[in-house]
Order: C-alpha cells, then structure tokens, then sequence
C-alpha cells in the first residue's frame, strides 16, 4: 500500500489534519526505513503506513497518526529519539518512544498470574493511551501478516496477543480489534480448531440459507408496526474464538450455542431500546434466563445493550443486541471513540478533556465492582503509584511507587533481603537507596556470610511494611545483644532531649516500673524492644513523662497507684483498675489490636473497649458524668491474641477459587474460624470468611495480599 492511499483517507475524513506535516513524517520514515523490506517482500514503510490508516479510522490525532508513521524508526534505524523530537515536537517523539519501550519486552509462555501483572505493567507503562492504542495496531497489522514467519515466531507472537494484548483491547472497550486480534492468533495457535469452525460457520450458512434475511425483514416490519422507523438493523456472526472457547472451553456443541447469530437493533435513545425490546419478545419466544440489561448495569468496559436470546419461527435461537447508536460506537471503538466522536484533533483542550475522560470513566466504574483492573492500570497512568520490575528470570513483581531495591530484594524473600550486599539494575551497580522504575530488570547480590545481615539505615531506605517488617523482625533474632545496647542508647538520647533527669537513686524503681507497665520481664527486654525498633520511643515517652511528673511532686497523690496485673489481661486487654470484667468491643470503632483504646465503664455490662478516637468517646468526654466513666485500657501486647475479623470477598467464579484463597491465607499463618461461599446466578461468588489478625495493620496487608488472587474484585472489611 502506498502513502497515497493514506493521503486521500485522511482528506475523505473530513477533518482538519495537518496534511503537511503528517506527509513530513512519511517522507522521514520512508528515508529511514529505505531498503529495509518485510519478510514477506514488500518495503518496510507499508508497515507504518498500514498502522496509521488503522489509527485514522479510530479517529485519532494528528500527533499519533505521525507517531505511527514514525513508531519503528528509533528501534529499527540509526535514528534517535532526539531527531524525532527536533523534526515533529516532543509529543511525537514520546509517543514513538513508549511505542519503542513497550515493543523491547519481549515473553513467551507466561503463568497467568505473571500475564496479568504484565498487562497492567503495558498499561501503566504507557502513560499516554495513545501509546496503547499505537501498540495496538502495530500488533494487527502484525497478526495480520503473520504468514511470511517462521511458525515458531508466528505461535510466540500468537501466544503474546492472545494473553496480553487482546485483554488489553477488552478492557479498553475495543472489541472489534479484540476479536480480530484473537481470532488471528487462535489461527497459529490452534489451527486445527480455528479450520473446524471455518468449515462449520459455512456449513450453517448453506444450511441456514437466508435465515438472517428473513429474521431482519420480520423484525423490520415489526417494529415499523411499533412505530419505530429509524432502527438500524445489523447481522454477525459470533467470532471464530468466541465459538472456540464455548465448544472447548465450556464443552458445548455448536448447535448449543444460541448466539452464533445475532441481530443488532441500533436506536437514537434509551427509551427506544426497551420499547424494541418488548417488540421483539412480542414476536418471537425468549429463551429464559437469556435476557441480560446491561444499559442499566454496563459491563466494567463500560459496554452498554440488552441482550436477549430469542427462537425464530423455524426453531433456531438467535441473539438480539439492542443498543443506542452512540453505544454502539463505544462498543466498537471504546477508549478511542473519545477521538472520533468526541475530541478536537489537537491543542491543550484535548489532552485536558482526554485524561478528564478518563477519569470519568474511573469513576462510573467505581461502582461496577469488577472494574478494579482497569480501574488500577489506568489509574497508575494518572497518578503512578505502582511500578513493576522484572527479577532476571523475567518473574514481574509489582511495589509501590518510590520503592528501592531493598524492598524489592524482601519482596523476592526475607533470606534475599538478609543476604543482600548491594544490587544491579539493568547490569549495573546501583547504591542501596535506588529507586525502581517499571520494566527494570533488577538483581539483587547476596553473600554466604552468616554475619552479613541488613544494616538498621535501611529501615529509614526501605518503603514497604513488608521490609521493614523483616528487617525488623531479623534484628530482633540475630541481634539481641546489640539490641540492647541500641535501645539504651536511644532511650538515654532521648531523656537527654526531653531534659527529663532521674535521680540516680530513684533510678531502679523508676525502672522497675516502666518494665511493669510495659508488661515486660526486664529492663534488657525492653531496651531490646527499642533498640529493633519495635516500640518506638515516641509510644513510651508519654507514660515516662507522666511517671516523672509524679515522681516530681510525691507529695499529691491524686490518682490513686494502680497495679495493672499481667495476669489479669481480659480478653487481650488490660483495664485499669479492674482484674477481671465482663469486656466488650464496641461495635461502633471495632477495636483492633494496635489502635489506642479506652475502657468505658458501663450501667451493668461491663467495660465496653472503644477506639480513642471513637466519636462515643468524644461525647463521652464531654460530660462529667462520661469523664469519670472512661478508664485506662491498654492491649496485652504480651498475649499476641489473634482477633477475629470478617470479611467479604467479592469474586468472579472460576474452579480452584476457595483453594487459591484458602491456600492465600494458610501461607500467611492466618487461621480461618468460618467460611461461607455463596455463588449467584451471574458467575460472581461472594465468599464471607472469618479470620484471625492480629493487629489492624496486619488485616490492611491480608486484605491487600488477597486482592492479588486471580478473579478476586474487591474485598470488604466488616465491622
Ligand atoms: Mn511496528
């Protein structure tokens, strides 16, 4: 195909591109890419050539129709990405360079879960959509050529689309490309299958004659008879894949699947949709159950029309799609419809109505709740809070955003960590407080050495709670002597600075009296706390400032001393004053171990335990009544009790759910004290499950841990 042809699409679009420049671009590339020829013979140009005329049909800008001309030629030719920038403006040239970035990631065979780490990655990876949808085409025009390649080639590719890039398209709403993209790669992938069902579609069409003919003539008339005179009446035949995957995947024979057929019923308003709906129910039998409204309820793609499966006169069910026309276009175009319906070609407004559009999108599918996936990729595109790296095996492991090469060495494994003397990213030597980027491959060096273990900085590097947590927990192991030292070290530092003097002979039973309300057995005990970091001197200081002021002014005792008795701990918690209770946790805050809580002395109930910052306490506060009703508590911290939470976990249906979620949770020592599944009609399971945690922190980190299992949408914490 020459530029020609690419020339008079753009003049027959009617819109106002930049001819010139784009010619421009064509002239660079074509240069650059002169004597370069596909595998199949022709000139490498056709290539960029076919990939803009595809972007030009999705509507897209000026700036992408040159990036796609231009998307090979800092990967495949001398020329830089500075030249690119200096000859077509820096939004040209950091198209063409997410275009390079995403195209050096190269993959085979992938686990499922490391595709879908990989396919957020792509989708993060390009900050600027248009860079996805560039992605995208290069991708067809690919698939679509595929047969000069040698088949092992032609099945990495297939593999590579089929799992990465035709979710993509889904989730962007693009289903036309989508089902291209998969019904080319199902070809190398399977191409056994992929010629049955040819065969089969054409034997139905024999067989079928002019079914469709007849059905849309019959509904025409209809809905003409309904006063309905406008309605676009269209045919398709279901995709090659998507019969494939319901005779292979879900077993069925063709003749079982009703909807090889469909007819789709395209109206100007909403009001039209349902009013052709009851006509077609009025003239042909629906199948129960088939019926789906997704106008009121749209699918996370934000896909919007009535479905319905309805028996013809001669006996075969078919599918009916009923959709307004605008629907219709975001059903084919998705994310890019934006451009071909909605934006100007060029300036600041786009960019501006382009990312509020997106977050429109966010948020009409905060509600939906399997939208969580593409609500996080494309989320990380406007604020990046995710990055996601490779280990040199090619493992993707995804960190938050600011994350340093110590956290990724503690998310691989704790003994990494321990080991770790300094790390390589991308092959060189970078110092211990690097930063990760995405698509950085990252390895961590580690020595033998017993004594080698992390240094305490890297509690102040570390971002993770996962590391910091490791880090901690080895020092308080491997290190108790020095622990000790460390801890008095800061504890003395620390009354230094708060100008808070013990007279030396005062000293032992202030001591002794810190060591009983810390609820430790000795003084090295709690120095050792301190000193890995543990308990924070910020947590004890306010009880040793209290104690001072006491010690200070002997001569008043207003508050009565109050032995808080180890022993005596109710239920995980010591109240002040009161050795064994009726204890109860209020509903209201839902205490957990962790938060600062208050005891509040009820009218023959006991003491009822509230968060501090619990508003019932606040107006408890406000009355002297409640004032003297509030009693100190504080948690066993010495029990280490396992609390009981609840949670709902909101999941789509697939065999080895439960086992993923259970297996989840036994590899995090989390002990399950019920368990309910409850799967509804529509493929979602709700699975409520009761665990034990042992501080608040601890329920967040589970929570979010299993929010990382395959088909799991979102989770709600029950108070
Ligand atoms: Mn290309």
């Amino acid at each position: 195909m020459t530029y020609e042809v690419l020339k008079t699409a753009i003049e027959k679009s009617g819109r106002p591109y930049d001819l010139a420049r784009i010619t421009r671009a064509y002239k660079f590339a074509e240069e650059r890419h002169d004597g370069q020829f596909r595998r199949s013979g022709e000139p490498y140009i056709e290539h960029p050539i076919h990939v803009a005329l595809m972007l030009l049909e999705l509507g897209l800008d000026d700036d992408c129709i040159c990036a796609a001309l231009l998307h090979d030629v800092v990967e495949d030719t001398e020329t830089s990405l500075d030249e690119v920038r200096s000859q077509f403006g820096s939004e040209v040239s950091e198209l063409v360079d997410g275009v390079t970035k995403l195209g050096k990631i190269h993959f085979s065979s992938l686990e499922e879960e490391q595709a879908e780490n990989l396919r957020k990655m792509l989708l993060a990876m390009s900050k600027d959509i248009r860079v996805m949808l560039i992605k995208l085409c290069d991708r067809m025009h690919n698939m679509r050529t595929m047969d000069s390649m040698p088949p092992q080639r032609q099945r990495d590719k297939s593999l590579e689309t089929m799992e990465v890039y035709a979710p993509i398209a889904h989730r962007l709403g693009m289903e036309a490309i989508r089902e291209e993209l998969e019904d080319l790669a199902l070809k190398y992938l399977d191409p056994d299958a992929y010629n049955e069902i040819s065969r089969l579609l054409v034997d139905m069409e024999k067989k079928n004659g002019d079914f469709i003919q007849t059905v849309t003539a019959e509904i025409r008339e209809k809905l003409e008879q309904n006063g309905i005179e406008k309605a676009e009446i269209q045919s398709r035949v279901k995709s090659i894949y998507g019969i494939y995957r319901k005779i292979y995947m879900q077993d069925r024979s063709i003749e079982e699947i009703y909807d090889i057929y469909a007819i789709r019923i395209l109206v100007d308003t909403i009001a039209e949709c349902y009013n052709v709906l009851g006509a077609v129910h009025d003239l042909y039998h629906p199948i129960p159950k088939r019926f789906k409204d997704y106008i009121s309820t749209p699918k996370s793609n934000m896909y919007q029309s009535l479905h319905t499966t309805v028996i013809a006169k001669n006996a075969t069910p078919f599918e009916i799609q009923i959709r307004t026309f605008e629907m219709h276009h975001a059903a084919e175009y998705g994310i890019a419809a934006h451009w071909k319906y909605k934006a100007g070609l060029s300036g600041k407004d786009s960019m501006d109505e382009r990312l509020e559009w997106v977050r429109q999108l966010l948020e009409s599918q905060k509600e939906s709740g399997d939208a969580l996936d593409i609500l996080s990729s494309i989320k990380s595109d406007l604020v990046p809070e995710e990055v996601f790296v490779f280990t040199p095996k090619g493992d993707v492991i995804d960190l938050p955003a600011g994350a340093t090469v110590i956290d990724f060495a503690y998310a691989i494994h704790s003994a990494v960590g321990n080991r770790m003397v300094g790390a390589k990213v991308n092959g060189r030597i970078v110092p211990i407080n690097y930063q990760v980027n995405s698509s950085e491959v990252i390895e961590v060096l580690t020595t033998n050495s017993k004594d080698k273990g992390p240094s305490r900085d890297w509690l102040n590097i570390a971002q993770t709670s996962e590391a910091k947590n490791k880090i901690r927990s080895w020092f308080k192991k491997e290190r108790k002597e020095e622990n000790i030292a460390e801890g008095k070290q800061q504890f003395e530092r620390e009354l230094r600075r708060e100008q808070i003097q013990i007279p030396p002979d005062q000293m032992e039973s202030f001591m002794n009296e810190l060591v009983r309300r810390q609820k430790v057995n000795n003084i090295d005990e709690l120095y050792a706390e301190i000193g890995y970091g543990g308990l924070p001197m910020s947590r004890i200081m306010p009880k040793i400032r209290e104690m001072y002021d006491k010690l200070k002014k002997p001569a008043a005792p207003v508050f009565q001393e109050v032995k808080i008795s180890r022993a005596k701990a109710v239920d995980g918690v010591i109240i002040e004053g009161l050795d064994s209770c009726l204890v109860k946790f209020s509903r209201c805050c839902n205490p957990l171990p962790g938060d600062e809580i208050v005891g509040f002395v009820t009218r023959g109930h006991g003491v009822s335990i509230h968060r501090k910052d619990c508003r019932n306490v606040a107006i408890a506060m406000e009355s002297e009544e409640g004032r003297a009703r509030l009693v100190r508590t504080e948690w066993d911290d010495s029990a280490n009790e396992q609390f009981r939470s609840t949670i709902i976990i909101h999941c789509l249906d697939r065999t080895g759910l439960l086992a993923d979620i259970s297996g989840k949770l036994s590899s995090m020592h989390i002990p399950i004290y019920a368990l309910n599944t409850d799967v509804s009609t529509d493929k979602r399971t709700t699975i409520t499950t009761t665990i034990g945690v042992s501080r608040r922190e601890h329920l967040d980190s589970v929570v979010e841990k299993l929010k990382k299992v395959k088909s799991v949408l979102d989770i709600q914490k029950v108070n």
